[in-house]
């Protein structure tokens, strides 16, 4: 018998790898990461427009196994109009949520689709491709604002 949870979170990351949202063109992209998986051929680009500090919108094109294409599609429906500091949180605790590491205190975020991603646990060599995406994201941003903070230092 299998686990009837375990078959909504296959049901949930089948959709997403079957029609994966995010995949289009932006007309302009304030920052962007590539990432890829070699241990199982996952690729991902990332790319972002910011509105301030908040993405006002996002492309994620991802191509390689169900899962790396499902997170990659799940990220791209919660960070749409999230602050960075709210994408960063939500990084975070995807991650943890993969890992099957405690959650971060004190966050109090819907996690809707990507709660399916904690299945993956139960398969290491799966956890890598579950992680693709947001590490890709999360290491775009930190470079977007290292040059930031150089922007800003050549300009005092
Ligand atoms: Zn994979």
């Amino acid at each position: 018998m299998s686990n009837p949870l375990d078959e909504l979170y296959r049901d949930i990351i089948m959709d997403h790898y079957r029609y994966p949202r995010g995949q289009k063109k932006l007309d302009r992209a304030d920052m962007s990461g590539e990432g890829n998986n070699p241990l199982c051929g996952d690729e991902i680009e990332v790319r972002l427009k910011l509105d301030g500090d908040t993405v006002q919108d996002l492309s994620v094109g991802c191509r390689g196994c169900a899962i790396s294409v499902a997170s990659g599609s799940m990220l791209y429906e919660i960070v749409r109009g999230k602050s960075l500091d709210e994408v960063r949180q939500v990084a975070a605790v995807v991650k943890a949520l993969i890992k099957g590491e405690a959650l971060p205190p004190n966050i109090n975020i819907d996690m809707g689709d990507l709660e399916a991603l904690q299945g993956v646990r139960k398969f290491p060599v799966r956890v890598k491709c579950a992680l693709l995406a947001w590490t890709t994201l999360t290491e775009s941003i930190e470079s977007f604002e290292r040059q930031e903070v150089r922007h800003i230092t050549t300009t005092e």
